[in-house]
């Protein structure tokens, strides 16, 4: 008897699951799916309680979309992906389990747990790995001599001419099937602490209507509105292509439909946006190329020399949003809140961390990781390396932004401030980016912090730490 397993992992979709559609492409096999909860091993990678409960309601949803289809989804939980590897190797056996279906996972350690399962299975079930989560899968867009771009403006443009003439398919929901015994486990919700948001409805019909109506209704204006913290001018879809209720084939397929050109003009608003998704897959490439970035360890080795401050009151104040600097403010908060945070802000809080605070990247890293509810390995560190110019085509080290000049560019009347710091809603325009020159602040007993530094200073140490750090050559890996 033929007898399919579909290990499911950052794919909890139906619709384009490249695993799952090979599982499902003959007619005679038993297919199952299975779940396997790693609450330890998401605590080492700092998933974030949002991202816990969008994944436990995101699995409820899939397995009433698989039952509908015929299959059943099997749940197991272990503490970390060595067990996993045991659990799912015992499991195979006892159940007969002829072969095994997965779409990879690009990241270091989800790479090293699939080997040992293959490894710990061969001879006995046939396992099969597909590309998925990705546009184009790694190795596909390589220079002439078959090397991974390290700057992304090429990368991009390689990316583009690879597109056009091979463009990703999707794959159409596995057809209703009856064929085999119903193996059931209760989906129990899983040892892994979970922040409810009503933000994000769970399911790929919900993912699918946010596609939609972003394409329809907000493409046109998201050149303009995406740099716009204030405005709803982003798609919002992040949480779902991390999780892959969503695949970014998907977005692509609508967004041509939406915007026939996009290809071929670099100026059109489908443009913009596809480049966004492209950056996606860039860092996905870079990782499967530089596993060490997944190991946290910088790309550019000479910046492992700049010597960070420790500073855990600065710290927090960052972390709380209590800077004195309110668009940094504003957006932790809005990042504490919600979950998620707008990308042009991400970046000024990175940089702030960074430039401003000269705190190691890596707690800016992590601590992002621990309140994201679309937390992605890749695209989080290449943020972050790309931010403190430790990274694949980062900003050079003495481009630092300064984070006033950013507030007034990009929330001029201060809209998304004043919705997230309602202790500055009387502070008159004028100061609005700098509270503490208000000359009514101490006489009105405005709430708020004073910058904790001095930007200007703090630039010049920052290009000093990056300076010295140069200037000592570059570092070997182990350092
Ligand atoms: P849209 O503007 O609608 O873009 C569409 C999609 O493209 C996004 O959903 C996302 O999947 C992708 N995308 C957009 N911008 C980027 C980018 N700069 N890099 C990679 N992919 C991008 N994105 C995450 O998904 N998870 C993270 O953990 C994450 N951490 C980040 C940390 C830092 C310091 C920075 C600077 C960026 C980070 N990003 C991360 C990228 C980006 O900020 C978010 O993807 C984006 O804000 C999500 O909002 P959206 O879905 O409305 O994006």
């Amino acid at each position: 008897m033929k007898n399919h397993l579909v290990w499911l992992r950052n794919d909890l979709r139906i619709l384009d699951n490249p695993a799952l559609s090979a599982a499902c492409s003959q007619d005679d096999a038993v297919v199952t799916a299975l779940f396997i909860a790693t609450p330890g091993q998401w605590k080492a990678h700092d998933m974030s309680p949002r991202q816990g409960d969008f994944l436990m309601r995101n699995l409820l949803a899939l397995q009433h979309a698989l039952e509908d289809r015929g299959i059943p989804l099997f749940y197991h939980q272990c503490d970390d992906y060595a067990a996993a590897v045991k659990w799912l190797t015992g499991f195979c056996r006892q159940r007969r389990v002829s072969a095994l279906f997965y779409n990879y996972q690009y990241e270091y350690n989800e790479q090293r747990r699939d080997r040992a399962v293959e490894h710990a299975l061969e001879g006995h079930v046939v396992c099969q790995g597909f590309d998925d989560g990705v546009l184009l899968p790694p190795g596909s867009v390589v220079t002439g001599d078959g090397k991974m771009y390290k700057v992304y403006t090429p990368f991009r443009n390689a990316f583009i001419q690879r597109l056009s003439q091979d463009p990703p398919q999707c794959l159409p929901a596995p057809a209703r099937r009856d064929n085999g015994e119903k193996l059931r486990a209760a989906l129990e919700p899983f040892d892994y602490p979970r922040q409810e948001t009503d933000e994000y409805p769970a399911g790929e019909e919900a993912a699918l209507r946010r596609l939609r109506e972003f394409c329809h209704h907000r493409l046109a204006e998201y050149p303009q509105a995406r740099n716009q913290p204030s405005q709803d001018g982003t798609s919002r879809l992040s949480a779902y292509l991390t999780l892959g209720i969503l695949s970014p084939s998907q977005c692509y397929h609508r967004l041509i439909a939406a915007c026939p050109q996009t290809l071929e003009h670099a100026d059109s608003e489908g443009f913009c946006w596809l480049n966004e998704l492209i950056w996606r897959d860039f860092y996905r490439h870079i990782m499967v190329y530089y596993p060490d970035v997944c190991r946290h360890r910088p790309f550019i080795p000479w910046t492992r020399r700049v010597a960070w401050r420790r500073d855990d009151e600065l710290l927090n104040a960052w972390r709380q949003g209590r800077t004195g600097f309110p668009i940094v403010d504003a957006a932790m908060r809005q990042m504490n809140d919600t979950g998620w945070m707008h990308n042009r802000l991400r970046m000024i809080c990175a940089s702030f961390l960074v430039k401003d605070l000269l705190i190691d990247w890596r707690e800016g890293e992590r601590y992002f990781m621990r309140r994201l509810i679309d937390g992605d390995l890749a695209s989080n560190n290449g943020g972050w390396q790309w931010a403190a110019s430790t990274g694949t085509d980062a900003a050079p080290y003495f481009r630092i932004f300064n984070p006033t000049t950013q507030g007034r560019k990009f929330d001029e009347q201060g809209r998304f401030i004043r919705r997230w710091l309602p202790e500055l809603a009387s502070v008159p325009d004028k100061f609005l980016h700098e509270p503490y020159l208000w000359p009514l602040a101490e006489q009105t007993g405005l709430d708020y912090p004073r910058p904790i530094v001095n930007h200007g200073q703090a630039r010049q140490a920052a290009l000093a730490a990056y300076q010295s750090a140069k200037a000592q050559g570059p570092a070997s890996p182990r350092e």
